[in-house]
Formats: structure tokens, sequence, C-alpha cells
């Protein structure tokens, strides 16, 4: 198992531990069945995290080159938003990896659930920093908008 607890925190010791944590955190929910890291087009998976768990949205820039993308349709709701930024509660870092987690509806290719996880970069701690509903079709695009 990669991910150890410690407190109330669970910790992972590289990137891809989100998706395990992802599959924990939905276990009795919408169940994560996919999973994709963020990545910035310069190939950098280390960065600043925005979200508004109310609204739905987030928003990543790279700490490398400065890049910053919206995590699915985030884009959409960013006007109405009122974002937070991602600061790790064990160790105040607020450089982390991203991973994202899809539920679907059932015998569908529709995403039913988005889960915004992430890994403190300084000390592992790993979360769900947003998740958030879709209810539209066709939805599998966001797949490729993490
Ligand atoms: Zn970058
Ligand atoms: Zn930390």
């Amino acid at each position: 198992v990669a991910l150890t607890k410690r407190g109330e925190f669970w910790f992972g010791k590289e990137a891809k531990d989100i998706h395990e944590f992802l599959k924990m955190y939905s276990e009795n929910g919408y169940k994560v069945e996919e999973f994709r890291l963020a990545s910035c087009k310069c190939s950098g998976q280390v960065f600043l995290l925005y979200a508004d768990d109310t609204e739905g949205a987030a928003k990543r820039v790279c700490v490398a080159c400065d890049h910053a993308h919206f995590v699915g349709d985030s884009e959409e709701y960013w006007d109405e938003a009122d974002p937070d930024m991602f600061a790790c509660p064990e160790c105040e870092g607020e450089h982390s990896n991203i991973g994202v987690g899809f539920a679907f509806y059932q015998s569908s290719e529709d995403i039913r659930w988005l889960y915004v996880g992430c890994r403190c970069v300084d000390c592992g701690l790993v979360g769900v920093f947003a998740d958030w509903k879709i209810d539209y079709s066709p939805s599998k695009q966001l797949l490729e908008q993490v």
C-alpha cells in the first residue's frame, strides 16, 4: 500500500498515489473509475491549485512555466467562482501534484462526478481539494482536460 495515515491525514510517496487516495475517498459514493494525472504542456507536474468547491471549478498554474489551465469544464464557471488556493494543512506548502478522478453514470461513457485530488510535494499529504457533479452529455472529453 502506497498510502500511509498520520493523524487525520493521508500521505503518498509519489504523484500517482493520488489515484489510490481518490478510490478510497469515493468508495462509498460515486466511485472513481478513471484517473488522469495533470501534466503541463512543459511536462511539469507541480502546480499552484485554485478551486471553488461550491461553484465546481478549478484552475492549476504550473510552477515551472506559469502556464494556467482550467480543469475540465471549469473555465465556463470561473467568472462566478470565488476560488481558494491550496495550502497544505500539514506543512502549509502550496505546491502540489494534481490528479483528477472520474465517476461515470451507469452503463454510460458520460461522467457523473469529477474529483480534483492533489498531493503536497513538500510533505506528501494527499486530499481532494474540490469535487463536483457533471450533468450533461457528452462529457467524456473532460478526461483529456485535466
Ligand atoms: Zn509548465
Ligand atoms: Zn504538505
